[in-house]
């Protein structure tokens, strides 16, 4: 498990196209002429992986999924598998994202389904929790966190290489962050989560921080983080990879 170097994911969401591969390509090629020590990935649409995993082939960066069912095969029209994730050559997945959650009802429960699955599979899942701007004005953030990290993640995680992203609902795609002493607050909640629900693996896993990254307040953010929009640019998501530096 490779935790000790910050890691630094690009959520893509339902965004791209064959000509959106030039942007992995420039992401690549710059860190191959200038290595960072944070680990880098992409979690791009299902119908990109395939061709991404080539053209990032040898390269440092990682390439990812953004979803999959809990099963390995069935009658699940539309869906696709962890398995088949991993042939197209993914080797991270994000699960629980709140676009998942709220768009389409997903449950802690099944989310610590999917990452069974993403285990099994042999793909690192990258689970994300967060509170809604209702639950932070209730006072409720930490106890609303602590309680879906340790229901969304199952046992089988312990030894395996995981992260657990904290993307607060409300400062997805809004422009609006936390303060870096809400962000810190709320990792120390999780951290305690982990380490009680986990033991040692849960010590040791990077926990991200994630909602409206940008070039310009990615210096500030010390932790690892999730980038959804500004990862689109191959400019924007360089920027914000340097400023881990
Ligand atoms: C995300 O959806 O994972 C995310 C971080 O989004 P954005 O950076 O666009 O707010």
């Amino acid at each position: 498990m490779d935790s000790a170097r910050p890691l630094i994911v690009g959520n893509w969401k339902m965004f791209g196209l064959e000509p959106a591969l030039e942007q992995a390509r420039k992401v690549a090629d710059s860190l191959a002429l200038k290595p960072v020590r944070a680990r880098v990935s992409l979690c791009v649409p299902a119908t990109l992986i395939e061709r991404m995993a080539r053209v990032l082939n040898g390269s440092a960066v990682i390439v990812g999924g953004q979803d999959h069912h809990s099963e390995a095969e069935g009658p699940f029209t539309g869906d696709v598998s962890a398995e088949m994730l991993a042939e197209a050559g993914a080797r991270q997945v994000i699960l629980g994202h709140s676009e998942r959650r709220g768009g389409h009802g997903e449950s802690d429960e099944l989310t610590s389904r999917k990452t069974e699955a993403a285990l099994r599979a042999g793909l690192e899942p990258i689970v994300c929790v967060g509170e809604t701007l209702a639950e932070r004005r209730e006072g409720r953030t930490l106890e609303v966190i602590a309680l879906q990290a340790k229901t969304s993640l199952p046992d089988d995680l312990k030894g395996h290489a995981f992260a657990l992203a904290y993307e607060p609902v409300w400062s997805i795609g809004t422009g609006l962050t936390p303060t870096l002493a809400q962000i810190e607050e709320a990792h120390g909640a999780l951290r305690h989560a982990l380490a009680e629900r986990l033991g040692e693996s849960g010590l040791r896993s990077p926990i991200l921080y994630g909602g409206s990254v940008r070039p310009e307040n990615a210096a500030e953010i010390l932790h690892g983080r999730e980038v959804g929009g500004a990862s689109l640019k191959a400019e924007d998501f360089l920027a914000i990879i340097r400023a881990a530096e």
